[in-house]
């Protein structure tokens, strides 16, 4: 691999991974108003249902990690993506 900027062969490869965290929820209002109440009645009248789905249901978020490469020339300092 050469430097795009100055040509150079001195040039290292970087595996970077970014990790994005998506997450779906209520707003803070949400919770605040009806949301504690909700959980709480649900909690009242079907805690053992509420207890088997809060251990099986599938988390509501998804976490999706991409790797990149990032090649650095250690001469000038220019970096770029693959
Ligand atoms: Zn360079």
């Amino acid at each position: 691999m050469i430097c795009q900027k100055c040509g150079s062969e001195n040039v290292n490869v970087q595996m970077v991974s970014e990790t994005k965290l998506k997450k779906k929820h209520h707003g803070i209002l949400y919770w605040l108003c009806f949301g504690w109440l909700i959980e709480l009645l649900l909690w009242f009248f079907l805690t053992l249902p509420m207890l088997i789905i809060k251990i099986f249901k599938p988390k509501n978020y998804k976490t999706k990690t991409i790797h990149k490469s990032m090649f650095v020339c250690q001469s000038c300092g220019f970096n770029w993506k693959a």
